[in-house]
């Protein structure tokens, strides 16, 4: 059975654990055969493509996460923005991400405005390179139903990271070419109505998993950060969920994330 992690911050695991191959190495014992590693913001760049490119099962993204806008001023953004092709291309990159808004932490107009600025810009980047998108998107569905709709859209689709919209929502983001869900902790958590009504009702063809850790552990592993081995315990709720066997979801996730990452890379389409 193989596992795909479409989700996983494995350079913040390694620092926070100090053994972060040793964590890998647990992941691959249960299944885990293929990780995308976002690196979220300008100055982990050089050091996550660094840490994943020895590893065959290790994919790279690249990105500025909504969060991590705040603390950049207008012209380190603007340079960030503009070195992003290139690095995306020199260092191999799978995907655009994780890019996207967070209206949850960012209240104030300026700061949602600066978001939404660099959300569009990344679009474009990932459109021009015929790049997927890993989106963010934390309590402002509207904005980023307005974006994932728009010109900027990419032909090579992306997915909404730890999907936190609605059941009802979904089918209203599968409009959208080539747009997944991806699942991770908060599906498995044991008061979860949210995450597990919409991880039903997405299509077969739409679906990903992922662990997002060291953030989100699934239940019961609340008290300690989530682990790249984690990933099993979401397959096995999502599986549980949609009445299929685990095989079936895995084979099922591997394959659209496969498609989506054009993965591995040599494999071509
Ligand atoms: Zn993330």
């Amino acid at each position: 059975m193989r596992l795909f992690d479409t989700h996983c911050h494995m350079d913040v695991v390694a620092a926070r654990s100090g053994d972060g191959d040793a964590l890998l190495r647990e992941a691959r014992q249960v299944g885990l055969a293929a990780m995308v590693v976002p690196a979220v913001q300008p100055d982990t760049w050089a050091r996550c493509a660094a840490a994943t490119h020895p590893h065959d099962d290790l994919a790279l993204a690249l990105g500025i996460h909504p969060q991590a806008v705040r603390d950049l001023s207008d012209e380190a953004l603007d340079d960030a923005l503009h070195q992003l092709p290139t690095l995306l291309r020199a260092h191999g990159a799978v995907a655009v991400g994780e890019i996207g808004l967070d209206h949850r932490w960012d209240k104030a107009p300026e700061a949602r405005a600066r978001q939404l600025r660099v959300f569009e810009a990344q679009l474009q980047i990932a459109r021009q390179l015929d790049l997927p998108v890993l989106i963010h998107g934390l309590n402002a569905h509207d904005q980023t139903l307005r974006l994932v709709r728009s010109a900027a859209w990419p032909a090579a689709g992306g997915v909404l990271h730890s999907y936190s919209g609605s059941a009802e929502l979904v089918e209203v983001y599968s409009r959208v070419e080539g747009l997944m869900f991806s699942f991770c902790g908060p599906v498995t958590w044991r008061n979860a109505r949210k995450a597990p009504a919409a991880a039903r009702a997405v299509a077969a063809d739409r679906l990903l998993i992922e662990t997002d850790a060291p953030y989100q552990p699934p239940w019961p592993h609340n008290d300690r950060p989530c682990r790249p081995s984690d990933l099993r315990l979401v397959a096995e709720t999502v599986a549980a969920l949609r009445e299929v066997p685990l095989e079936q979801l895995a084979e099922q996730t591997w394959a659209n994330a496969q498609r989506l990452f054009r993965w591995p890379p040599s494999s071509g389409t």
